[in-house]
This record gives C-alpha cells, structure tokens and sequence, in this order.
C-alpha cells in the first residue's frame, strides 16, 4: 500500500518552510475579517468560524444522488458550504494554490471530525482515497491538495490512506464556467484504476476538496466501480450550494448583511454599497 504522499519535490519543500517561518515570524491573520487573532489551528477568528456554515445532514448526498447517473454511494458529507465571500474559499486557496500544505492537513483533521459526526455510529470506511491531480498540476502545486486533507483525516479516522489505485491520467482543464454536463464530458475517462485488488471488497472513503457540480466526484466513483469496493463513501471540504438552495441559513445572511452585500432597505443602491457605507444598524 502506498503510504502518506506528502508535498512532492524542492518547491513544495520551500513553500512549507516558508510557511512554518511565517506562522512563527507573523501573528495569523483572519482570512474572513484581517484581524489580528492568537495562535489557532486555522487563521480565522472566533466570529468569523461561527459565522461558517455547515452542509446540513444528508445534503451533500441528496445532491449527490440528484446527478443523473450517480452511482450508488454508501455515504456522503461535505463540511462547509462554498459560498461567494465566506473565509471557506481563502482558506482552500491558501492550501490549494498558495503553498500551505500544513493548513490542509489541518483543515482535514476537522473534516475528519465532520465525518466522524456524520457517521453517527455507522459502520466507517476502511481506507481513504483522496482524489487525485494530474502530475502536471503535482508538478505546479508540488502535492495533490486533497492528499494534504487526507493527512488530517487519517489522524482522526484512524485508517489508511491509499494513493496510486486510482490516477488522473487526463488534464481535464479548467472546470471553471462549464455546467454540469459539460463538466461530465469534459471529465469522462479522466481517471484511470491502477490496483483494482487494493480497492476490491473494501469500504472506500473518496476525498475531495470541492464538491461543484459533483461531475468529478461522479467518474471517480463511476472508476472505481470496477474494482468491486464493498462500499463507496465520498467526503469533502466544501460543497458549492446547489441551485435551489441559495436562500441559504442566518450564518451566511448574517456575514452577507454585516458585508453590506444584502439588505432588506430598499434605499440602498449599489452605488451605496461601492462607496462603502456601513451597513444598516439592524443588521449589526
Ligand atoms: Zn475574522
């Protein structure tokens, strides 16, 4: 089995040096509000991680089960919505794309967490799968960011992490503006099953960082139906709010209206929102 892979190459060696001097050199930042905060597992404050909101139970995999051709999933649970302005996307940023591999670790041991909770005594998967990058993106990044996430979760689960059964052999690009059709196409034949015996008979955890239109998770899935796994979970960082659902719980209302982004007084125009007027008193 393979092991833990961790950040590949020189690169990623400097970026996680670099980090740990910073943490050490500057007090952390909120990425929700830029206060300054004392030492904390994630740099955002108290009110802002109060203000994060949860996936509801069963959500991720209602919506999951809603895309056509799902496969059959054991399992699902995202732990925060991605929604435009919240701390949750400059924190999966910072871990993706900037470099900070110890705070995807981090942000994995409290999915790990999430999932524990969610399981709520059910029978748990047996090994993690985090989803994989092509190498041309392992070369950019210098570690598959999901693979950080799963270095957290494996600490809370207590189970293996499996990469190399399943590969990326396909660079899909950017995903970013298709819909989820397009997505699908864009995406079928993307992975490839390396060690169909690694994963048969197994309870298979998938990781993934962000659940968007589900089209990445779906062919994963749809992959590593051929190996035969006892039972296929999925679970992730954030889940993209599905359409319909954008009404959204008072966390999300509550940050929208104290960011001025929304507001019940119809005398407030946009030209009052980009001259950056505070928002109304009754929504502090
Ligand atoms: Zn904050």
């Amino acid at each position: 089995m393979a092991s833990i892979t961790r950040p590949h190459g020189f690169t990623a060696g400097i970026f996680g040096f670099l980090s740990s001097v910073i943490d050490l050199v500057y007090p952390t930042i909120c990425v929700g509000c830029g206060k300054v905060i004392s030492k904390s597992p994630i740099p955002v404050c108290v009110s802002c991680f109060a203000g994060l909101e949860e996936v509801e139970g069963g959500r991720t995999r209602s919506f999951l089960r809603s895309i056509a051709e799902m496969p059959a999933i054991d399992f699902a649970c995202a732990l925060w919505y991605y929604d435009e302005g919240s701390p949750v996307r400059m924190l999966h940023r910072s871990f993706k794309y900037d470099g900070f591999y110890s705070l995807g670790v981090r942000l994995g041991k409290l999915l790990g967490a999430h999932i524990e909770r969610s399981l709520n005594g059910r029978q748990g998967p047996e090994v993690i799968l985090p989803i994989p990058v092509h190498r041309v993106c392992l070369t950019e990044r210098g570690y598959n960011q999901t693979e950080a996430m799963a270095a957290g979760v494996t600490e809370i689960l207590n189970i293996p992490v499996e990469t190399g059964a399943l590969t990326r052999k396909r660079l899909s690009g950017s995903q970013t503006g298709l819909d989820r059709a397009s997505r699908a196409m864009n995406l079928s034949g993307a992975f490839v099953l390396n060690s169909p015996d690694r994963i048969h008979g197994r309870r298979v955890l998938l990781l993934d960082d962000v659940i968007t239109t589900g089209a990445t998770i779906v062919e994963a899935v749809r992959t590593l139906g051929a190996a035969h796994p006892a039972a296929c979970s999925i679970a992730a960082l954030a889940l993209v709010r599905p359409p319909g659902n954008l009404g959204g719980g008072r966390a999300v209302n509550a940050r929208l209206h104290r960011r001025g982004s929304v507001t019940d007084n119809p005398r407030r125009t946009p030209d009052h929102r980009r001259r950056r007027l505070p928002p109304d008193h009754s929504s502090q």
